[in-house]
């Protein structure tokens, strides 16, 4: 590869100029909340409009996801996001706005300023002929936002998710670290069922409540056992290492406090530790749970990958060329599209432009200049790669 500070010097240019910022607001611009998955026929018809236009190949919808490719050959190193955002906190939200150095809007930092930078990222890399031993695919979701069955589960089952590839990078709000594995979730409700009866006639019921208190008894024991396991996965502070169970996180029970209650249900989030199996952590539950109704709410495995892969080591020395400070590696508090990537032994990173604190908040920002270097880092990764 050519001397990389030049190579980094002609890309700011490029990437400083408006189309990618113009990008972003567009996409901001249309409200693909989710739940429930409004107007993600409008988002994908925007992306798809863009990809033509800076001349992506194979440029396609695959269900509500939106895939294209830059370069030749098949070893692909896939850039993916999704365009899906958590409900807006008010409806100006989607009327993206530049405030300083600053864009705001709803998606703007999770993760539509992301979207706009691995976009130009791949269209850059392309035309400055970085890309001689490969592609970048590009990959843009819905539904990631519920873990729902629209996304990149959908392209699972298409048969089409991970094709060829040599690594996957998400642009999710990282804030400057990199993310490199996540937590695994298991959420469920159950219920014990009772019988009504008046107060004054309890002998004729039966009390949910009552009944319910042996199993809640088994699952804090498990939650005590379960609370000495800590991740060997950076991440801080070193409290947030225990594996997690969140018991009552929704409590139901019963009419009224003269009336035995005819139902007892609860919530219980459980969060595992890359170490952890979700099917022997998802057994325990069930084993605690025997006597209840169970609903499964969710269900997700956790994903790691070595920062010590080829991929980890460029991106860092990328971001470290770019920034002038060498990223850390942590756990992401919570579930990453990288899992499914991670799951076909596919190593897979999180590094984006946004900022953690402020995604899904009603101040949502991303910092402009962040996008520009994201982007550089994205097309010099995949330069080292694929060039
Ligand atoms: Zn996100």
């Amino acid at each position: 590869m050519e001397n990389a500070e030049s190579l980094l010097e002609r890309l700011r240019d490029r990437l400083c100029d408006s189309a990618m910022l113009e990008l972003a607001q567009r996409l901001i611009a249309i409200p693909s909340e989710n739940p429930p998955g409004n107007h993600y026929e409008d988002c994908a018809h925007a992306l798809l409009e863009e990809l033509d236009r800076l001349g992506f190949s194979g440029v396609k919808r695959e269900g509500d996801c939106v895939v294209a490719s830059v370069g030749t050959g098949s070893q692909t190193l896939y850039f993916s996001g999704h365009y899906d955002v958590v409900p807006a906190q008010s409806r100006d939200q989607f009327q993206p706005r530049v405030e300083g150095v600053n864009l705001f809007g709803r998606g703007s930092s999770d993760m539509k300023g992301g979207l706009a930078a691995m976009i130009h990222a791949a269209a850059a890399a392309r035309d400055e002929g970085l890309l001689n031993n490969g592609r970048i695919g590009i990959v843009v979701v819905p539904d990631e936002e519920t873990a729902g069955p629209r996304g990149s589960r959908d392209l699972v089952a298409r048969g089409v998710l991970g094709k060829d590839a040599i690594g996957m990078l998400t642009p999710e709000p990282t804030g400057g670290i990199v993310w490199n594995a996540n937590r695994g979730a298991i959420t469920l409700r159950a219920t014990m069922r009772g019988k009504s009866a008046h107060v004054g006639r309890q002998f004729e019921g039966v009390n949910a409540f009552e009944r319910a208190i042996p199993a809640i008894k088994k699952l804090l024991d498990l939650k005590k056992e379960v609370e000495l396991r800590e991740t060997q996965q950076q991440i801080a502070p070193a409290a947030a290492r225990k594996s997690i169970l969140l018991l009552g996180g929704r409590v139901e029970a019963g009419t009224n406090f003269n009336v035995t209650p005819d139902f007892c249900s609860f919530t219980i989030d459980r969060r595992m530790n890359p170490e952890e199996n979700l099917a022997e952590e998802k057994r325990r539950l069930m084993d605690a749970l025997e006597d209840c109704q169970v609903e499964i709410l969710q269900e997700e495995s956790a994903a790691a990958t070595s920062p010590l892969e080829r991929l980890g080591v460029v991106l860092s020395r990328q971001i470290t060329m770019v920034t002038g400070k060498a990223p850390a590696f942590e756990l992401c508090p919570g579930l990453l599209e990288t899992r499914f990537y991670a799951a076909r032994g596919i190593p897979a990173f999180s590094f984006g432009p946004g900022l953690l604190t402020v995604s899904h908040g009603p101040n949502e920002f991303v910092p402009i200049r962040n996008i520009g270097e994201c982007a550089a880092i994205y097309a010099l990764t995949a330069a080292a790669l694929l060039g």
